[in-house]
């Protein structure tokens, strides 16, 4: 039994309850399961078998949900297609993913031909989910082309013990064609939660509108989402049962700020594209008297192993993807360990931690050291004034790279770039002393919400 059985199982009882939510369209469990069903035989009319890769280039729609799971229902390869970059690299990315056809939503983009989502439903053919299926997820990517993660199935899924669970209502914020918006989709189907979806593109006004209407109850954000809601001035209060925050750094101030406002149902969360759910730190542990507990990410899943090489976090389990397409999978190159590429350590409990991504350290000085930016930045949104900060390498030529800040205030009072330096200097040493400044509107963000500290570096380069 897959997760797609599950699914089916939840839509074919109270037909009447909603089950889909997003814009305009609202969708009840029966129009759901009747929309899956001539989704996947749209497909099949157009050719797709069990095994053949079907890339989608869609945004937060519920028929773009349903039409994930009819891929997978079909047994088929479900491709996601990320939001940019242009025309030429994302046709370059479906040819690598070798699949059989491209499902496309000209509302979310017109970058890529393929068939229409719109055109797509066929007949309401009621067909038994194949038992393997694979989804392929492409990765940040540092250059060129994002690499593509291929999972299959969770052997664990068969037994998943959400769909015990009691259904809720959830909000997903983040793209469901990136690990965690999918896997959030797939929570809230699982369980026969009901699903509201948030634009593609994240806004604030609009999570407070849907949290207040629609009465959510379990959501997830990447930090800059948090902080955005915890800063709106109509900012929810005390209704959530759950709030996940993961998929980047999330400053301790923020939150502490965030369980004083909602209580201690804000777990913080670590995972990657390629290895999904690595580690939570449940609200109920975290004691506020106690600041490291606001910045571990907590003990590793239970069916995961953690190991910290070299500095580095090292992860196997039923989470982590097969592999690369294209290239050989990790159970044959490194016996099914992955480098996370995140630099991190364990404490005596067992409590990972995280320090930087290896490529956003920031290396300076005569003797190369090591300068970890998440410190700096987690520190300065401490200091009075500052709403968000990001500190980044500048090149330079005599100490290799030096740290510059990118900052956003609350437009309160001036900024004052000396007593910034003093404060920094102060709590994490010399070598931590910024030698530049910029004050910036907004952070840049990636299509998922995360603060984009490649496009700053890209400024000095
Ligand atoms: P992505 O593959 O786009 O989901 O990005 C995964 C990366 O986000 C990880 O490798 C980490 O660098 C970062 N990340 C995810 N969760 C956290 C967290 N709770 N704290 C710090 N970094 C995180």
């Amino acid at each position: 039994m897959t997760y797609v059985d599950l699914v089916l199982q939840k839509l074919s009882t109270d037909g009447d309850r909603e089950a889909v939510i997003g814009g305009d369209t609202r969708l009840t469990r029966s129009q759901a399961r009747d929309l899956l069903f001539r989704l996947a035989d749209g497909l099949v009319q157009r050719g797709v078998k069990p095994g053949d890769g079907v890339a989608v280039y869609v945004g937060n729609t519920p028929e773009a949900v349903l039409l994930n799971l009819a891929v997978h229902l079909l047994g088929g390869r479900l491709v996601y297609v990320p939001p940019e970059p242009g025309p030429a690299e994302l046709k370059a990315l479906v040819e690598r993913a070798e699949v059989a056809g491209v499902v496309v939503d000209p509302s979310f983009g017109e970058q890529i031909d393929g068939w229409h989502l719109q055109d797509l439903p066929g007949d309401p053919v009621e067909r038994v989910p194949a038992p393997e299926f694979a989804t392929v997820a492409y990765t940040g990517g540092t250059t060129g082309l994002p690499k593509l993660a291929v999972h299959r199935p969770n052997p664990l899924a068969a037994t998943d013990p959400r769909a015990a669970m009691p259904p809720v209502t959830m909000l997903c914020n983040t793209l469901i064609t990136h690990g965690s918006g999918s896997s959030m989709s797939k929570a809230a189907l699982v369980t026969g939660s009901k699903l509201v979806l948030g634009p593609s593109t994240f806004d604030a006004d609009t999570f407070v509108r849907l949290a207040r209407d629609e009465q959510i109850a379990v959501t997830m954000f990447v930090p800059p989402m948090l902080y955005e809601v915890l800063d709106h001035p109509d900012c929810p209060g005390p209704q959530f049962g759950m709030v996940l925050v993961g998929g980047s750094p999330l400053a301790p101030r923020r939150l502490r700020q965030a369980i004083e406002k909602w209580g201690p149902v804000v777990n913080q969360g670590y995972g990657m594209t390629e290895a999904l759910g690595i580690a939570m730190m449940p609200g109920t542990d975290i004691d506020l008297d106690r600041p490291e507990t606001l910045r571990t990410v907590g003990r590793p899943d239970p069916a995961m192993e953690v190991e910290i090489r070299d500095g580095d976090v090292w992860v196997r389990g039923p989470f982590v993807m097969e592999g690369y397409w294209g290239e050989p999978p990790l159970s044959e190159t490194a016996d099914g360990w992955f480098n996370t590429g995140d630099m991190g350590y364990l404490d005596d409990d067992g409590y990972l931690y995280l320090n930087d991504r290896s490529k956003d350290v920031i290396v300076t000085g005569r003797t190369s050291d090591n300068v970890y930016s998440r410190l700096l930045d987690d520190f300065l949104v401490t200091l009075p004034g500052i709403r968000q900060a990001a500190a980044v390498g500048r090149p330079d030529e005599a100490l290799g790279e030096v740290v510059h800040l990118f900052l956003v205030t609350d437009g309160q009072e001036d900024v004052d770039v000396d007593r910034i330096r003093d404060s920094v200097v102060a709590e994490l040493g010399d070598l931590y002393q910024p030698r530049g400044v910029t004050i910036v509107d907004q952070l840049p963000l990636t299509k998922v919400g995360k603060v984009d500290k490649r496009k700053l570096r890209s400024q000095f380069r």
